[in-house]
């Protein structure tokens, strides 16, 4: 279905915008200086949307400071009290996720609710598998998707109610199967747009595979406006993670995007070290390029000139390739540094 507009401070999600990245401070929000060093640290790694837990009201007082900091939207993370999201809108934030599982009655979401309206912000509907209304659990016995669709419908009527729109919903689980269906129908039902997340997905390497299977499969049927990859892991990662997502999809084009082969038996170079050092210099790059980095001959010069860039190796020695044509053949100790000079020489950083 065809998404609404939403704008969180500068950032426009939905109907044809770009799918935005964003990630989570891991900080106490209400130490004020360590909060905006990690955003500083994720702004250049390219996040586009923040968001901080909100705990306490030394946190939401907190948001003021930080906010004059930092030039991304900040996003208040608000569970139980209601009076922490009025709060967090006070001190300037862009959008303010609640939890409909665990915010309590109507009448405080209708406060926060005429408080965001008045200030032109939006609100995540944030189900949680972890956290859903203990009736929709009795009722289902388990967070499936049946219980996570069924919570968006009730929040959904609530808002309906008090006829506010500004909407983003998520529906996120640790279940990658439920979590898939739930998006699926709330896509097909709703027209707000979507914020995707696989929830306690875990370290970085499973946690990463696990967020790249649902959010591609989401993702690939065109569901989904925004997306957290949520690692047990420094945030940067999460925003590394999400462009990488995105870019294997060809639904953004962010940063350089590095091929190399798995290697194998035919390789007569030390390809990992080579890669290892590939990827380091690759970091301070910022837009789109594909690298490859091939391990031989059998397959090396098709994909390097597939690339933007690559190199081809052979014994001791390698092939390096820009736009599609070998450039020249060098040997092994200078092949990255070679590889990076003809890189500086054709592209537009
Ligand atoms: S490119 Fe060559 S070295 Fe790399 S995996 Fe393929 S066959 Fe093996």
């Amino acid at each position: 279905m065809k998404k609404r507009v939403v704008s969180i401070g500068a950032v426009k999600i939905g109907d044809g915008h770009p799918i935005a990245v964003q990630s989570m401070t891991k900080t106490k929000t209400r130490d004020i200086n360590a909060t905006i060093r990690q955003i500083k640290r994720l702004e250049r790694a390219g996040c586009e949307l923040v968001r901080l837990a909100v705990v306490n009201k030394d946190d939401a007082l907190a948001l003021k400071k930080i906010k004059e900091s930092v030039s991304i939207p900040l996003i208040a993370d608000i569970h139980f009290d209601y009076r922490l999201a009025l709060q967090a809108i006070e001190s300037g934030v862009d959008k303010v996720r609640i939890n409909p599982g665990n915010i309590g009655a109507d009448w405080k979401l209708k406060k926060v609710i005429i408080r965001a309206r008045e200030r032109h912000i939006p609100i995540r509907i944030g189900v949680n598998a972890g956290s859903l209304p203990g009736d929709i659990l009795k009722k289902y016995r388990h967070p499936d998707s049946r219980a996570l669709v069924e919570t968006v419908e009730h929040s959904l009527e609530l808002f309906d109610k008090f006829d506010f729109k500004d909407i983003v919903i998520s529906a996120k689980g640790a279940d990658v199967r439920n979590t898939v269906d739930a998006y699926s129908v709330i896509h097909r039902k709703f027209s707000f747009p979507l914020h995707l997340g696989i929830t306690e997905a875990g370290p970085s390497f499973t946690g990463g595979i696990r967020s790249g299977v649902g959010l591609g499969i989401l993702l690939h049927r065109g569901i989904g406006d925004t997306i957290r990859v949520s690692l047990t892991a420094d945030p940067v990662k999460e925003v590394t993670a999400g462009f990488e997502i995105l870019n294997s999809l060809g639904l953004r084009k962010t940063g350089p995007v590095l091929i190399s082969c798995p290697l194998c038996g035919r390789c007569e170079v030390e390809l990992m070290p080579i890669v290892r050092s590939v990827q380091k210099r690759l970091k301070r790059y910022k837009n789109f390029m594909k690298v490859a980095v091939m391990g031989c001959v059998v397959n090396g010069p098709g994909e390097a000139r597939e690339a933007d860039f690559g190199i081809a190796c052979g014994k001791g020695m390698g092939a390096v390739f820009s736009k599609g044509r070998e450039i020249k053949r060098v040997k092994e100790s200078i092949l990255v540094d070679t590889l990076f000079e003809v890189i500086d020489e054709n592209f537009d950083n």
